[in-house]
């Protein structure tokens, strides 16, 4: 019912606009000494068409817009969620993480809003050893203990 309301709210403003210009054109004939009703349904005409194009382009663009936010939100949900506990209640909630924004979510068991802080530290990364490696370690580590014994 609001959905219907607002389009004829938007349609109505519209249509309102467009016999407004539309009035201005046929006033615009007649201080011209020209006809008034002739003009005025052209520019109707016209600015009905005009406004009807404009009107597509915006709702095209709405759509893309639209796609592409859709687009970048299945991205974060497929590699950047994390779960995480609330800061209030401990509740385990899953939302998505990314490094350019402040990261925040609403606790969906108690509506808290938690703010997510990250940490950052590094490590090497090393290689794992062969079997062989591993064996002449030990073989080694037991020389040295026996060695220790006697
Ligand atoms: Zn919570």
């Amino acid at each position: 019912m609001k959905k219907l309301l607002a389009i004829l709210l938007v349609s109505g403003v519209s249509l309102l606009i467009n016999f407004i210009l539309a009035l201005l054109v046929g006033l615009s004939s007649i201080l011209m000494s020209g006809p008034f009703w002739g003009p005025t349904i052209l520019g109707f005409i016209t600015f009905y068409i005009i406004g009807t194009l404009f009107n597509s382009y915006t709702f095209f663009r709405a759509q893309q817009y639209a796609k592409e936010l859709n687009m970048a939100q299945k991205v974060v949900d497929a590699h950047q969620q994390i779960d995480i506990g609330c800061a209030a209640c401990n509740a385990v909630n899953t939302t998505a993480v990314l490094l350019n924004i402040d990261n925040d979510f609403v606790c969906m068991k108690c509506g808290a809003t938690n703010s997510i802080l990250m940490n950052f530290s590094t490590a090497v990364k090393t290689v794992p050893i062969t079997p062989q490696q591993e064996s002449l370690i030990k073989n080694t580590i037991a020389t040295i203990a026996n060695g220790n014994k006697q």
